[in-house]
């Protein structure tokens, strides 16, 4: 099926809608950005090691003081499970994303779908309809697109449901509503629904500063 060039545009819409929504209710860029040299430092070592090897250990990464400012930012999310870093997740979800033989958890779908671009490989990501609680499966190319056989309008879809809101972590009030839904079911009308290539078109350019921040603070 061919898509016009007006669903062509609005699709574009959607997506550049969803990334400035995203950026108002979680601006991690801009706190990023905004932030000490030297936690902007410690931040890119957490990332860095999340993306080389796995969750860095509680303890040591960084000095505490650090580590609890970019707690207070919501950059990280440090419990005993291990440091957590947007897009990885410390503690177990049920969105896995499976690349060169490691297996990580992502915070929420979006974030997944960042995975792969930010580690540079071909992935596979795994998860449950957020409905039915069905499996399913998504592959990603390393350059951050979602494979041909998961751009089919009929395949699986990323819905934001709308948080509670307040003043929790994002992991909480925003990542606990944007999950999977399968092909078969059905969302409320207040959520957002995304195909997944628009979802993943608006977690790779989330997540795109941190690709630079690696490259500014080389470990
Ligand atoms: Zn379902």
């Amino acid at each position: 099926m061919d898509i016009s060039n007006e669903s062509r545009l609005e699709l574009k819409a959607a997506v550049t809608r969803a990334q400035q929504k995203l950026g108002d209710e979680f601006p991690l860029q801009a706190r990023i950005e905004g932030a000490q040299p030297t936690l902007q430092a410690a931040y890119a070592g957490i990332l860095g090691h999340w993306v080389r090897e796995a969750a860095p250990p509680a303890a040591g990464i960084a000095p505490q003081a650090v580590l609890d400012a970019l707690s207070a930012m919501d950059a990280i999310v440090s419990d005993e499970q291990g440091i957590g870093c947007y897009p990885f997740s410390a503690r177990k979800t049920e969105i896995r994303v499976h690349f060169s033989g490691r297996n990580v958890h992502a915070m929420c779908a979006i974030d997944a779908l960042a995975i792969p671009r930010m580690v540079r490989h071909a992935s596979r990501i795994t998860a449950r309809c957020v409905v039915c609680r069905c499996h399913l499966t998504c592959a990603v190319a390393a350059n951050g697109s979602v494979e041909k056989e998961n751009q089919n309008p009929e395949a699986a879809r990323v819905v934001w449901e709308p948080g509670a809101g307040g003043g929790q972590a994002c992991c909480i009030r925003l990542c606990a509503g944007i999950g999977f839904v399968c092909r078969h079911c059905t969302v409320s009308p207040d959520a957002l629904t995304f195909s997944l290539p628009q979802a993943a078109a608006v977690g790779n350019a989330f997540f795109a500063f941190q690709r630079r921040l690696l490259e500014q603070y080389p470990t």
